[in-house]
């Protein structure tokens, strides 16, 4: 089912080197409304959870010290067609090879430290949110 949501993370890197708000910027100029969205710092265990699909990769546990290492911005995102449409929005994983414009071509550092997450499927976009928020912290 398409549920026009998706779910997106401002990554460690991307608060550090302060560009929260030129992101949510970008985010909302291009027609993401935001149906929730925190402050907030991943634990170990999940971060090891959140990214419980990439256990069996190299960088898994880089990957979970990364996410560990500051405070992020989690946010559930509305939208026609959202999921696609923020995949293109932040563009390619690796900022050296996304497109001219994409948030991770302006502000990512590395394919590593790569400032945004943006869900890549309807049923992980509800996966991911709920992961994060109660029904009654979204507001439609
Ligand atoms: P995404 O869907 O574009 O976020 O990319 P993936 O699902 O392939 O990877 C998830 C996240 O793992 C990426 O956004 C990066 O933060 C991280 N990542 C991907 N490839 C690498 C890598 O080769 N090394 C490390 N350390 N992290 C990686």
């Amino acid at each position: 089912m398409t549920t026009n949501r998706t779910f997106t993370m401002i990554k460690p890197d991307a608060v550090e080197s302060g560009n929260i708000g030129n992101i949510i910027q970008a985010i909302t100029d291009a027609g993401f409304k935001i149906v929730a969205m925190k402050y907030t710092k991943l634990s170990t265990q999940e971060a090891k959870d959140f990214y419980a699909v990439h256990a069996e990769r190299p960088f898994y546990l880089e990957l979970v010290d990364y996410m560990t290492s500051g405070p992020i911005v989690a946010a559930i995102l509305e939208k026609e067609n959202a999921v696609a449409d923020f995949r293109k929005l932040i563009g390619s994983t690796d900022p050296a090879e996304a497109e001219e414009g994409t948030i991770r071509k302006l502000y990512a550092e590395s394919k590593a430290k790569n400032a945004v997450h943006g869900s890549d499927s309807d049923e992980n976009a509800r996966i991911e949110g709920d992961f994060h928020f109660q029904p009654d912290h979204c507001f439609a």
